[in-house]
């Protein structure tokens, strides 16, 4: 068993957890039972940040505000609202009034509907989509060979910097994914000053729903757990 936390392969049932009980089981390298000074850590670090703590304390309130039957006992609960929703009502807990909408061009359409869903909620929306500033892809060295459209002389970039820049010189409190490419999200995450959430992610094969695969990861998709050849 290897020495960092694997809580994906946990062998205890959900409900005997240490995670979720102070008499749980867990196993040997259970971030839990074995490195608690990270969790005393964590609290530490929400402690010293009033903004930090007031931002996961509504998250946290908003998570509770997701089901309703809540008043009847945790086994009577259930999914209340979808996250578009969820994603308004955090937004105004918060206390904002500018989001940051950041979208894929292939997603324009709705990104245009999710656009005018926050704007139906009050909120001033600044979107910016991938392909802004039209920078080309020979920027990154990348020549038609690996563009999208290899007969394009010029084809332009996805560019997530820009979008984090743009995002951060407007003013944007919170800022909303939609359906960025793998690797664009990080890139927009770590350069974007106002906190980052995600409504949808990219799966151009599957509808913007990676979990399809997932759901059929052992059967119709088996093929994908096939080792790497060398
Ligand atoms: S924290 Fe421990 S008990 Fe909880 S899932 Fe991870 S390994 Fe299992």
């Amino acid at each position: 068993m290897p020495a960092f936390p694997q809580c994906a392969a946990c062998p205890y049932d959900w409900s005997e957890r240490a995670c979720r009980s102070p008499r749980g089981k867990g196993p040997e390298n259970c971030p839990t039972l074995r490195e608690r000074e990270l969790a005393r850590e964590s609290v530490r670090i929400l402690e010293a940040d009033p903004a930090l703590m007031a931002f996961a304390r509504q998250a946290s309130l908003q998570e509770a505000d997701g089901y309703s039957g809540r008043e009847k006992g945790y086994a009577a609960v259930r999914p209340a609202k979808t996250r578009l929703e969820e994603v308004a009502e955090f937004a105004k807990r918060m206390g904002y009034t500018r989001l940051g909408l950041t979208f894929c061009g292939g997603l324009r359409a709705e990104g245009l509907a999710v656009h005018r869903f926050l704007e139906a909620k009050g909120f001033e929306v600044v979107s910016l989509m991938c392909k802004a500033g039209r920078v080309p892809k020979s920027a990154l060295g990348i020549g038609p060979e690996g563009q999208v459209d290899t007969r394009c002389d010029s084809e332009t970039m996805c560019n997530p910097v820009l979008q984090a820049l743009g995002a951060n010189r407007h003013g944007v409190e919170l800022n909303v994914l939609l359906g960025l490419c793998v690797g664009h999200d990080s890139l927009f995450i770590k350069h974007a000053e106002a906190p980052t959430t995600v409504l949808a992610v990219k799966d151009r094969l599957l509808g913007h729903n990676p979990l399809a695969a997932v759901y059929q990861l052992t059967q119709y998709y088996r093929g994908l757990l096939a080792p790497e050849p060398d």
